[in-house]
C-alpha cells in the first residue's frame, strides 16, 4: 500500500485575502522543507492532486440553501442571507474563487479518503485540509466547506468505522455538529479551552447525544499548556478509546497552531509533543487520513507537517544541505538547519494550575465515557 500526498502548487499559491492569517502558502513552504530534509522518492510516496468535489457531495453535510449562498457570493451577488451564514466578515471573506477553492479542497479530502477505503493507500496527508469549523449552514474560523465531515459521512455510508482525532488548537466545532448523534464516529479533539478561545465550545461535558452518547469527546485545556502536560492528558483518553472502538480508518487533523509561537493561541507546544502525539496516532491507525488544519506560524506550522509526514511515512529528517554555504534561508537564522525546537517546560504556580485542569478533565470522562466503552 502508497502513501500518498495530495498537493497541487496552484492550489497553494492560492489566498483569500492578502491580509488573512489563513495561508495556503505554507503548504508550498512544506514541499521545500520536505525536498530539503527527507527523501522524496517514488519508494517513500506518491503525489496526486487535488480533484474538485462533485458537488451532490456537499449536500451529505451541507444545506443546499447555504451552497447557494456561497455560489452567489463568487458570483458577485449579495444577499442579506449571508450576514447569517457567516459571510463577508474579516473571518471569512468573500472573493474571488472562494466557491471552486473550497471545491478543490474538499475534494483532496475525499478523494485521499478513498484511496484509504479502497485499500491503494495507507497513509495520505493533504496540508490544505481539514476545514473544521464549517458549519451545516454557515461559515466560520476560515472554513467555508467542511471537506472532513463529507469524506467522513461517504465513509460511514459504505459501512466503515471512523475516528476522529483532532490535535488542532481549536476546538472541532463543525465535526462535533456532525456526528454528535452518532456511534459510528468516534470524535476526539483536545483543544485550549473555549474559555479563552474559538470557537468557545468544546467543554468535557459535550459527550454526544442518544445514541451518540459517549462517542464524542472534548479534552479543554488550559491556556499555556505545555509539552508535558499535554502529552498526559492525550495518553490517559485517546489510545484507550480509539483501541476499543476499533476503527477501520483514523481521520488526523493535525493543525500546527498548538506552537507555543503560534500567534492565534495560547499553548505552549514545541516540535517534540507534536511529534510525539501524531506517532501515537498513526500507531492506532490502521489506515490513517491526515489533514493540515490550522497553523499561523507559517514557518513553524511547515516545519511541523514536515516532522508529522515524516512519520507517516517512516523516513526520518535530516538536513541534506547541512554546511553548505550560501543556500536558501528557510526561517530566522536560528531555525535553519533544524525542524525541531529545544524543550521547553513550564514550572510553578502555572504548571499545577495546568496539570489540575488536565487531572479535573480526564477525571469527568474516565467516570462518564470510558463505562459507555466498557473501560
Ligand atoms: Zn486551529
Amino acid at each position: 500500500m502508497e502513501n500518498v500526498l495530495i498537493y497541487d502548487d496552484q492550489l497553494a499559491s492560492a489566498e483569500y485575502t492578502p491580509s488573512h492569517p489563513f495561508k495556503p502558502v505554507r503548504a508550498k513552504l512544506f514541499m521545500e522543507l520536505l525536498h530539503r530534509y527527507c527523501e522524496i522518492s517514488d519508494e517513500h510516496f506518491t503525489m496526486k492532486r487535488p480533484e474538485p468535489l462533485d458537488e451532490e457531495l456537499l449536500y451529505l453535510f451541507h444545506e443546499r440553501a447555504y451552497i447557494n449562498l456561497l455560489k452567489m457570493a463568487e458570483r458577485g451577488e449579495f444577499s442579506p442571507d449571508m450576514v447569517q451564514a457567516g459571510l463577508g466578515t474579516d473571518e471569512n471573506p468573500i472573493f474571488r474563487g472562494m466557491f471552486q477553492l473550497a471545491l478543490t479542497i474538499a475534494g483532496g479530502t475525499h478523494g485521499g479518503a478513498m484511496l484509504l477505503a479502497e485499500g491503494t493507500a495507507r497513509a495520505v496527508f493533504d496540508p490544505i485540509s481539514g476545514l473544521h469549523h464549517a458549519g451545516r449552514r454557515r461559515a466560520a474560523g476560515f472554513c467555508y466547506v467542511n471537506d472532513i465531515n463529507i469524506a467522513i459521512a461517504e465513509l460511514v455510508r459504505m459501512g466503515r468505522r471512523i475516528a476522529y482525532v483532532d490535535i488542532d488548537v481549536h476546538h472541532g466545532d463543525g465535526v462535533q455538529e456532525a456526528f454528535y448523534a452518532t456511534d459510528r464516529v468516534l470524535t476526539i479533539s483536545l483543544h485550549e479551552s473555549g474559555e479563552t478561545l474559538f470557537p468557545g465550545t468544546g467543554f468535557e461535558t459535550e459527550i454526544g447525544i442518544d445514541k451518540g452518547r459517549g462517542y464524542n469527546v472534548n479534552i479543554p485545556l488550559r491556556a499555556g499548556t505545555d509539552d508535558e502536560v499535554y502529552v498526559e492528558a492525550f495518553e490517559a483518553v485517546v489510545p484507550p478509546l480509539v483501541e476499543r472502538f476499533r476503527p477501520d480508518i483514523v481521520f488526523a487533523q493535525i493543525g500546527a497552531d498548538t506552537h507555543r509561537d503560534d500567534q492565534l493561541a495560547h499553548l505552549n507546544l514545541t516540535s517534540n509533543a507534536y511529534k510525539q502525539v501524531v506517532s501515537r496516532i498513526n500507531e492506532l491507525s490502521p489506515r490513517i487520513m491526515a489533514m493540515g488544519g490550522g497553523g499561523y506560524n507559517v514557518y513553524k506550522t511547515a516545519a511541523l507537517w514536515t516532522l508529522a509526514w515524516s512519520v507517516l511515512i517512516g523516513t526520518e529528517p535530516a538536513d541534506k544541505f547541512t554546511g553548505l554555504v550560501g543556500g536558501m534561508m528557510y526561517g530566522p537564522e536560528a531555525e535553519a538547519g533544524s525542524l525541531e525546537d529545544l524543550p521547553f517546560s513550564l514550572t510553578g504556580r502555572e504548571k499545577e494550575l495546568c496539570q489540575a485542569q488536565v487531572q479535573r478533565v480526564v477525571e469527568y470522562i474516565k467516570k462518564t465515557v470510558f463505562p459507555i466503552h466498557g473501560l
